[in-house]
């Protein structure tokens, strides 16, 4: 079947060296596809160019110390921050982990509460939870709106002073609902407290400013973002930064050591601790690069429009159910009546359509929408009308066998 072309297709699928013609990789909601240039940059990194940093004494050491930091400061432009407010973390699950063992650990005592939403990723659950039974805090849950989105009206409704801590997606990974960040960040500000917005589904598919958005927290994986693995960011308000305690000890977080007593480094070097994935850093950065390039406006309208051709001709299939709003960013989650999602991912892949069918590290939504797994395809920027329509052609075949 034939669906119609995007509004505005960004045809760069030949700078990506790992797509065969005719495979339609629709699992970016996983990790990204790499473009050539982040490729370069990795191998340059580790070509002539590699050394350590911030220790050597020497030229290429000290070369490859101001390429480090000035892949810092290409990161903080892009999300709106001051580079000193970056810490390179592993990736969105460090970051969240150094937020509840660094802040929240001493912030919050017996009797606070943190504030998650239904539909919130494990790894913005579970650092929260030990974190929570560490304290003797506790956790509340923001539902959903029939749509599937955070029901702000809800977490306004429910929020409270013993609130200390919010953590929501900014953008779903299983539903592509995003998150008016603004208005939680209002909410959760109007009780005193803290908000950290786990944006790993969101950097690679809309506009982000940090400031603008009046968040505390923002955590996103290099790998969602076209770039490494490995790599990740960790932003936070520079005040609340210079504030925290180290998350873990080791080399290069340190101001004086001595056995009597140890001084840290000031913020970001304070949570960096031991040698940094350096190359992963400038790979990093090239991504950052080839997504501005392209725009993360025309990404965002680009995967608007996919959506709604898949949504649209998805819809036409008989017993398949959509999840999530029609205005999800880049994401698409359905499920077929009868037939277990690993089935649909198995016989997509004999149709040359790689896409993720499971509960997507999000058990407790699966429980909220009744299912035991969905099936889920998300898009990038390489996508386009032909792997829509070699989704729903696949789709065709599966509910020929099962029907
Ligand atoms: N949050 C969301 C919304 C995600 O989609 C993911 C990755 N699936 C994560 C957090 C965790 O990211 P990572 O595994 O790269 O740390």
């Amino acid at each position: 079947m034939t669906v119609s072309a995007t509004e505005a297709p960004l045809d760069v699928v030949a700078d990506f060296p790992a797509i065969p013609d005719g495979w339609a990789y629709l699992d970016t909601a996983a990790t990204a596809q790499k473009p050539r240039a982040v490729i370069d940059a990795i191998a340059r990194g580790y070509d002539t160019t590699y050394a350590t940093v911030h220790r050597g004494v020497y030229q290429r050491s000290a070369d490859m110390t101001l390429a480090y930091e000035a892949a810092r400061g290409t990161v903080a432009r892009f999300v709106g921050a001051k580079p000193d407010e970056i810490v390179f973390v592993r990736g969105a699950t460090e970051g969240i982990n150094l937020v509840a063992n660094s802040w929240a650990a001493n912030q919050l005592k017996a009797g606070d509460r943190i504030l998650l939403s239904q539909l919130e990723h494990h790894s913005n659950i579970v650092p929260w939870q030990m974190v929570a039974e560490r304290v003797g805090a506790a956790i509340d849950v923001v539902p959903l709106t029939d749509d599937h989105r955070i029901d702000l009206d809800a977490m306004a409704a429910m929020i409270r002073p013993e609130h200390k801590l919010v953590a929501l997606a900014h953008v779903s990974n299983v539903l592509g609902s995003v998150l008016d960040v603004e208005r939680a960040c209002t909410i959760a500000h109007s009780v005193g407290a803290h908000i950290l917005i786990d944006g790993c589904q969101a950097v690679a598919r809309l506009p982000v400013d940090v400031a603008a958005l009046g968040c505390d927290f923002y955590v996103f994986s290099g790998h969602k973002l076209y770039g490494p693995t490995g790599i990740g960011v960790l932003w936070a308000r520079g005040e609340l930064l210079d504030a925290m305690p180290p998350y873990q000890g080791g080399g290069s977080m340190i101001d004086r050591v001595s056995f009597e007593r140890t001084t840290y480094a000031p913020a970001p070097t304070r949570f960096e601790a031991g040698t940094p994935h350096i190359v992963g850093a400038l790979g990093l950065a090239a991504a950052v690069d080839y997504v501005t390039g392209i725009g993360l406006s025309r990404i965002h309208a680009h995967e608007t429009a996919l959506v709604a051709d898949a949504r649209a001709a998805l819809s036409r299939i008989n017993s398949l159910r959509l999840f999530g709003p029609a205005d999800s960013a880049g994401i698409v989650s359905f499920a077929l009546q009868g037939v277990h999602p690993h089935d649909i991912g198995t016989i997509l892949d004999e149709h040359r359509v790689a896409i993720r069918a499971g509960h997507h590290c999000a058990q407790p939504l699966m429980g909220v929408l009744g299912v035991e797994a969905t099936a889920r395809a998300s898009f990038g920027v390489y996508n386009g009308a032909a792997d829509i329509d070699a989704l729903v052609a696949g789709m065709e075949r599966v509910v020929r066998i099962f029907g």
